[in-house]
């Protein structure tokens, strides 16, 4: 059965200009060159860009709602990260053909993460192109001076996760095999928990954070280089969805797209972090310690029961 193919102009508004969360803070949106928001007294502008391209982020033939939901969420981590409250997000959509039935599941992807993160969509691009590729830009507001950096880990604080790492590392066999199954660990690919409650809490709590992306070491990393801190990972206390007598358990450090939170934070602060696990879907966990850099350049050591683990492979990287 063929779909019908739209038009650009048709295409957003059929797709873009209605269904979607109110910005309070816009003073325009969607329909003109520019949106234009009017930021609140006290705050700073949280911002970052994300891009997803067809068969190296995602499936293409995975059903387009759950590729917006993922693309969606994915992107809106960076501000959970910094500990933003959101304010919306433009989508700069390149799409092979414009077909009516994919781009109608797309927008309802989109407008269910919409709501469910509280994003308005303020506006975008939208163009034909050889290849799916889906860019999505956040924006969110942050107490001035208060966002949460990588660099602002200091020795002695104790390492957190915010819930469990590699389930969607682990999913992705099943995600390739089935693009359309939700079921089990590919949900938490498709619907990786967005940890923004808990971002704007940790702010007078954490020192450094970030969303592990990436993989767990090589996020860790970036903490510790941007710190000038080692840091050491008890790999027993990682919340991990396999035990370590399962072959797939050291893929859990290194695979990405889990997007937890990954902070480090002084340890008088410990019973107040554990207190903040009473919001739904957080688990606070502690994993690990910064540490007296002890060369140079900053290591990330993973432990199991007193030994050193040695992982082959790191994160993921687009360029080697
Ligand atoms: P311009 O030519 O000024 O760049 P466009 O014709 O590309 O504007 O877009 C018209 C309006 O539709 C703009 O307000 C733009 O923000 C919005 N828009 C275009 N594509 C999208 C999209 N994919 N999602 C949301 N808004 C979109
Ligand atoms: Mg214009």
């Amino acid at each position: 059965m063929s779909s019908q193919a739209l038009g650009e102009f048709e295409l957003i508004r059929r797709c873009f200009a209605s269904g979607f969360p109110i910005a309070t803070d816009a003073l325009v949106g969607v329909g003109d060159d520019c949106s234009i928001i009017r930021p609140p007294h006290g705050y700073d502008l949280a911002q970052s860009i994300d891009t997803q391209v067809a068969d190296v982020h995602f499936p293409a033939t995975a059903p387009a709602r759950l590729i917006a939901q993922r693309a969606l969420r994915c992107a809106t981590s960076d501000l959970a990260a910094m500990g933003a409250a959101p304010q919306g997000f433009h989508l700069a959509l390149t799409l092979p053909k414009a077909d009516a039935t994919w781009l109608d599941d797309f927008a309802l992807g989109l407008r269910e993460t919409a709501h469910a993160l509280r994003m308005p969509l303020l506006g975008g691009d939208t163009t034909h192109g050889p290849a799916l590729v889906i860019s999505i830009g956040v924006q969110g507001w942050l107490p001035a001076g208060k966002g949460m950096t990588r660099s602002a880990a200091r020795a002695g604080d104790d390492l957190w996760v915010t819930g469990p790492i590699g389930a969607a590392a682990l999913a992705l066999p099943q995600v390739l095999q089935n693009p359309a199954s939700e079921k089990d660990l590919a949900r938490a690919y498709y619907r990786p928990e967005i940890q923004l409650t808990l971002g704007q809490r940790l702010l007078n709590l954490a020192h450094a954070c970030l969303d592990v992306s990436d993989g767990l070491l090589q996020d860790a990393a970036h903490i510790a280089q941007a710190s000038l801190v080692d840091i050491r990972i008890d790999a027993g206390l990682v919340p991990t969805p396999v035990t370590a007598d399962d072959e797939r358990w050291t893929s859990c450090f290194t695979g990405g797209d889990d997007y937890q939170l990954l902070f480090t934070a002084p340890d008088a602060r410990r019973d107040d972090i554990l207190a903040l696990n009473s919001i739904p879907g957080a688990a606070c966990t502690r994993i690990g310690q910064c540490l007296t850099a002890a060369e140079l350049t900053p290591q990330v050591q993973l432990e199991h029961q007193g030994q050193r683990l040695d992982i082959n492979g790191n994160g993921y990287q687009h360029f080697r």
